[in-house]
C-alpha cells in the first residue's frame, strides 16, 4: 500500500488521469474533475484571502450534496483542517463543537444559518461563515424537487456558490503532508459527549489506498454515498476511496430508501457502503427489486453490527453479498474487513458473523483486563495499532492517554479471533448486561431476533431488575406485514438460548431510534421508562 501524501494529492492526480470525467452526480447534476478543481480551488483562495491561516479549524455542517465536497477540497486547499459536523446536532452539540475545536470558519446551508446557527455561533470564535443553499428538506416528502430556488443570501455571510465561481486560485504554499491533521471527527455520541479524533491526511489516504488496490472496484468506477459524508465511514470509505481510484462519487442529499433506489437505478454504482439499518431500510421498502443491486461490484456493510440473518436474507432476495467491514472513527474507518470474494465465517458458538480480517500492516491484538493476549477463541478488548489509528484527541491529553496506551487504540469493543485470523466483534464493553451475575451480550440475543422472519429491527439492553440486577429487554420493529407479538418472539429466543440469556421482556415499536448515520440509539432507548419489575 503506497498511498497519496494527502487527499489532495490524490484528487490532484485524478484530476491530471481524468480531467473530464465526472468528480460528482447529484440528482441530474454532474461537475467534472477539471471543474470539481476549479470551484474547490476558488474557495481556498477565498478563505486564505479572508485571513484563514494555514491549520485553523473550518466546520463543515452539510449533508451529501457537491457543496460538501467542495467546501471540503477548498478547505484543505487552503491548508485548513476540517471539522465535519453532523447536520442533524442541536445548538448545544453544534456549539459544544465549534468551540471544542476552536473553530474560525463555518460553512453550512443558508436555512440553517438563519434558523439557529448564527444565534449558536455567537461568541464562539467563528469569524468567517459561508453559506451554501440547501433546504431544509426535511419538512418536504420528496427530496428530488429541490428547485434551488434562493433564499436571499444572509447580509452576514458569504455564497459558497458564488465564491466557488470566483475563479480564484488557491493559495500557493499551503501544501499539506500525511502528519497534518485532515479532519476533527467527534464520534458519533452513543456513548456520552463527543471527542475530537484527529485523524491525518496519512491514515485517510492509506484506508482509501488500500480500498482501491484490495476493493476490486474498475478505475473511474461510480461509488454511491450512501452514509453521510460527515461520518467517517462515508468520508473515507466512500469519497477518499472514489477519488482514489478517480470514480464518480454519486450523492443523494441523505439516506431516504426511495430516493436511494431510484438513484442506484440512475447511477449504476459499483460500489457502496452503509450501516447494516440502511440495508434492512432498502430491503424493507415496497419499490425495490433485484435489479437495483445488479451493477454493484462490492457492497460493505460498516460500522455497525450485522447480523448473519440479514446478509443471507439479503443475498436471497437481492443477489449481492454484504461484505462486513468493522471500524471506528478512531481507526479512521475500517481496520477489518472481509476481502472481496470471500466470506466471512460465523463462529458455530455464538453464531456471530466475522467482521473481517485486519488490512495489511495493521496489526489486531485481544486483550484481557490485565493487558495480557488471549488465545484464540477467547474473549478480550480488541486493540489496533496500524497506519490508519489516529495519533489520538483534539486537547484531550488524558482520555488520549487512556485509549492510546503506547500508540495502540483500546476500543472498548470485546471481541475474540479464529485461527485462521478472523476477527469478531462480541460487543462493546460497556453494553454487557449482568443478569444475576450471568454476562449476556446484546448482539447474541439480536441476532436471533434478526433471524425471525417478521422481525426488522433489533436492540437488546439491560434494565434494572430487582431480582436478578438487571434483565434482558429486547425492543424490535416489524418487517411491513410481519405478523408476530411480544410472546412468540420472546418463546422464539427462549427456544435458541441459554435460559439466562433470552428476553424477559419484549417491546414492538414503529421504528428503533437511530443516529443520522444510521446506528441504533441505546442511549435513547434506555432512557425509555420501564414496567417496574
Ligand atoms: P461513540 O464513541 O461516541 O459512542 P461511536 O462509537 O458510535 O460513537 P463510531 O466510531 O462511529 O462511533 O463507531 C465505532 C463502533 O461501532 C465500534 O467501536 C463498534 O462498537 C461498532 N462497529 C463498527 N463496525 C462494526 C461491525 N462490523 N460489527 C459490529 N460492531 C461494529
Amino acid at each position: 500500500v503506497s498511498p497519496a501524501p494527502t487527499v489532495v494529492h490524490a484528487f490532484r492526480a485524478a484530476v491530471a488521469r481524468a480531467p473530464e470525467h465526472t468528480a460528482l452526480a447529484y440528482f441530474d447534476g454532474r461537475l467534472s474533475y477539471r471543474e470539481t478543481d476549479a470551484l474547490s480551488d476558488s474557495v481556498a483562495g477565498h478563505l486564505a484571502a479572508r485571513g484563514l491561516a494555514r491549520g485553523e479549524r473550518v466546520a463543515i455542517l452539510l449533508q451529501n450534496t457537491p457543496h460538501f465536497v467542495i467546501a471540503l477540497l477548498g478547505a484543505w486547499k487552503a491548508g485548513a483542517t476540517v471539522v465535519p459536523v453532523n447536520p442533524m446536532y442541536k445548538s448545544a452539540e453544534v456549539r459544544h463543537v465549534l468551540t471544542d475545536a476552536d473553530v474560525t470558519a463555518l460553512i453550512c446551508a443558508d436555512r440553517a444559518w438563519e434558523t439557529y446557527l448564527r444565534d449558536t455561533a455567537a461568541g464562539s470564535p467563528v469569524r468567517i461563515v459561508l453559506t451554501a443553499c440547501q433546504l431544509d428538506l426535511q419538512s418536504r416528502d420528496d427530496p428530488r424537487v429541490l428547485d434551488f430556488a434562493r433564499l436571499p443570501v444572509p447580509a452576514d455571510a458569504d455564497d459558497l456558490v458564488a465564491v466557488a465561481r470566483q475563479g480564484l486560485p488557491a493559495p500557493a504554499e499551503r501544501e499539506l503532508g500525511p502528519e497534518d491533521t485532515a479532519l476533527i471527527s467527534y464520534t458519533s455520541g452513543t456513548s456520552g459527549t463527543p471527542k475530537g479524533a484527529m485523524n491525518t491526511h496519512g491514515n485517510i489516504t492509506y484506508n482509501a489506498e488500500r480500498q482501491r488496490t484490495g476493493g476490486g472496484i474498475p478505475e473511474g468506477a461510480c461509488y454511491f454515498a450512501l452514509a453521510p459524508l460527515f461520518h467517517i465511514t462515508g468520508m473515507v470509505a466512500q469519497l477518499a476511496a472514489c477519488v482514489a481510484n478517480a470514480g464518480t462519487l454519486a450523492l443523494a442529499y441523505r439516506f431516504e430508501a426511495g430516493v436511494v433506489l431510484d438513484a442506484f437505478a440512475e447511477h449504476r454504482p459499483a460500489y457502496t457502503v452503509g450501516p447494516s439499518t440502511a440495508f434492512m431500510a432498502l430491503a424493507a421498502h415496497p419499490s425495490v427489486t433485484r435489479a437495483h443491486f445488479d451493477s454493484f461490484r462490492l457492497i460493505s456493510s460498516g460500522g455497525a453490527p450485522l447480523p448473519p440473518a440479514l446478509v443471507e436474507k439479503f443475498r436471497a432476495a437481492f443477489g449481492p453479498y454484504l461484505h462486513n467491514g468493522y471500524g471506528l472513527t478512531e481507526c479512521t474507518a475500517p481496520c477489518a474487513s472481509v476481502p472481496p470474494g470471500q466470506e466471512a465465517p460465523v463462529d458455530p458458538v455464538s453464531g456471530t458473523l466475522a467482521v473481517g480480517v485486519p488490512g495489511p500492516q495493521t496489526v489486531v491484538r485481544i486483550l484481557d483486563e490485565r493487558g495480557r493476549e488471549v488465545p484464540f477463541g477467547e474473549h478480550g478488548e480488541i486493540v489496533v495499532s496500524g497506519p490508519q489509528v489516529v495519533p489520538g484527541y483534539w486537547n484531550r491529553p488524558e482520555a488520549t492517554a487512556k485509549a492510546f496506551p503506547g500508540g495502540e487504540l483500546r476500543t472498548g469493543d470485546i471481541g475474540f479471533m479464529d485461527p485462521a485470523g478472523w476477527l469478531y466483534v462480541v460487543d462493546r464493553k460497556k453494553d454487557m448486561i449482568n443478569a444475576s451475575g450471568f454476562k449476556v451480550w446484546p448482539r447474541e440475543v439480536e441476532d436471533v431476533l434478526y433471524s425471525h422472519p417478521a422481525v426488522r429491527e433489533a436492540a437488546v439492553l439491560g434494565v434494572p431488575d430487582s431480582y436478578r440486577g438487571e434483565s434482558v429487554k429486547a425492543y424490535v420493529s416489524l418487517r411491513p406485514g410481519g405478523d408476530t407479538d411480544a410472546a412468540e418472539l420472546t418463546a422464539y429466543c427462549k427456544e435458541r438460548l441459554a435460559a439466562y440469556k433470552y428476553p424477559r421482556e419484549v417491546e414492538i415499536l414503529a421504528e428503533l431510534p437511530k443516529t443520522t448515520s444510521g446506528k441504533i440509539l441505546r442511549r435513547e432507548l434506555r432512557s425509555r421508562p420501564q414496567d417496574s419489575q
